[in-house]
Formats: C-alpha cells, sequence, structure tokens
C-alpha cells in the first residue's frame, strides 16, 4: 500500500508533513512548526505520531517537538551536525544516510546553506522528498549560514532526483517566489502558465506546495541558473552555474 502524504498549514505560512502507511497504522511526521495543528490533524484521523524528523533548527520547524513528544510519545531524528541546537533526538543522521520507515527506505540528504546542517528525507518508493527552506515552490531558501557555492551544490543534488519527484518544501511564499522568477525570466511559457496556476490555487485558499521536480526545473530562476537561457538573459553567459546562482539569490534578497 502506498504511503499517505497529508500536507498541514501551520502558524502563518509554513507547512508540515504527515507521513502514514495504513497497513502497519505507523505515521511520522516532517518538521513540527506548531504542536496545535499538528495535534489537531492526528486526532482527526485518529492517528498516533511514531517519529518526527527535522529538517534544521530554526524555531518555525521545531517549535512544536517537546509538546509533540510528550503528547504521543514520537522518536525524534535530525541531523548529527546540528545535535547541539535541536531538540534531544533520539536518531542523529547525515548525507547519505538510510533508515527505513514502514518498509521504504528514507535516504537523508544534506542541503546546507539556508542553515548548515539542514537536511532534507527522499522517499524514492514514495517518490517524494521534503526540502523546508532548501528548495521551495519557485524558489530557495535565503542563505543565512552556508555559502552560495554550498546552496548551488545542494540544488543540484536536488535537481538531479527523478523529475516526477514530489517537492514537500516549508512554506507557502509561491506568489512572491512567482513575482520575482517573472524578473528572471519574463518570457518564459511554462513559468506563465504556472504562475496563473498558482494564482488561481491561492484565489480557491489551496496550498502550492508540495509541486513536482519537473515543473521547478522548467520555472525556479534558483534551478534554472545553469541554463543557457537564464544565463544569456542576464548576460553572464560565461560566468559558473554557481557565480550565476549567486546572482539571482543577491538580486532574490534585495527584491
Ligand atoms: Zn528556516
Ligand atoms: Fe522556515
Amino acid at each position: 500500500m502506498p504511503l499517505e502524504i497529508v500536507t498541514i498549514p501551520c502558524r502563518s505560512d509554513n507547512y508540515a508533513f504527515l507521513i502514514r502507511d495504513d497497513a502497519s497504522g505507523r505515521t511520522a511526521l516532517v518538521d513540527a512548526p506548531e504542536a496545535a495543528a499538528l495535534d489537531a490533524a492526528l486526532r482527526e484521523r485518529g492517528w498516533g505520531l511514531d517519529e518526527l524528523w527535522i529538517t534544521h533548527h530554526h524555531g518555525d520547524h521545531v517549535e512544536g517537538t517537546e509538546a509533540l513528544r510528550r503528547a504521543y510519545g514520537c522518536s525524534v531524528t535530525g541531523a548529527a551536525a546540528d545535535a547541539h541546537r535541536l531538540p534531544a533526538l533520539d536518531r542523529r543522521v547525515g548525507d547519505g544516510d538510510t533508515f527505513g520507515f514502514a518498509g521504504n527506505e528514507v535516504r537523508v540528504m544534506d542541503v546546507s546553506g539556508h542553515t548548515v546542517g539542514h537536511v532534507a528525507y527522499y522517499i524514492p518508493a514514495a517518490k517524494a522528498v521534503f526540502t523546508a527552506d532548501s528548495l521551495m515552490a519557485l524558489g530557495c531558501g535565503r542563505v543565512f549560514e552556508g555559502t552560495l557555492p554550498q546552496m548551488w551544490e545542494s540544488l543540484s543534488k536536488l535537481a538531479a532526483l527523478p523529475p516526477e519527484t514530489v517537492v514537500h518544501s516549508g512554506h507557502e511564499y509561491t506568489e512572491a517566489n512567482a513575482r520575482f522568477a517573472a524578473t528572471i525570466e519574463p518570457g518564459n511559457p511554462d513559468l506563465i502558465s504556472r504562475t496563473e496556476a498558482i494564482a488561481a490555487a491561492r484565489a480557491a485558499g489551496k496550498p502550492t506546495v508540495p509541486s513536482i521536480l519537473s515543473d521547478e526545473l522548467a520555472t525556479n530562476p534558483f534551478l534554472r541558473a545553469g541554463t543557457p537561457e537564464v544565463k544569456a538573459l542576464l548576460g553572464m553567459s560565461e560566468a559558473t552555474d554557481a557565480e550565476v546562482f549567486a546572482e539571482i539569490r543577491s538580486r532574490k534578497d534585495r527584491f
């Protein structure tokens, strides 16, 4: 039976994700932005909570951890590199590690840049990756702790996953990201049609997360930094991919 993945809006614009295996009755959660919304989502479905997988140390991704641990007795997984600033971890993981969840392999990817020690969780059998504030819908996280080349490397690893992979990112920033993307590639027809779909989804009160990696590859200006089209548009045809990424990221910081 395939895993069921449910997007749970939290706080003002965060997303957390419940991952459920009905056959075994096991439930995992990616990030705990707050306890109340997640507790309500679990109760509504009559689900317990066995595991919490943390992506990075920011408060808007961990604040609900202790309340959920107390209420559900879930184990907590997070980056070994960040153990000193994460809630107490039952399982410490790093790049390339794998663990099992309800018979599925979960792969840990270091995607440092937004923070150093930010990890993504990839479940190949579910064609799902949980990227939080690394790769986002039409965007990427601001580079607070890592370097721009490091963020480019992290995005490149995610971009190399199968194109049908579903990208579960941590925030509803997509409309603003679309406005910025249009300043980089105003004539990209895929971007124009995706922007219309995003506006329609938001007008209907629907989330724009998760998204499909193939759509990100076609429209996300940060993933497209290495393309000849984007390099030409920025007058950077001779620049390296990482240099073009750095230019786009710094433009977004000022946008
Ligand atoms: Zn963050
Ligand atoms: Fe965040």
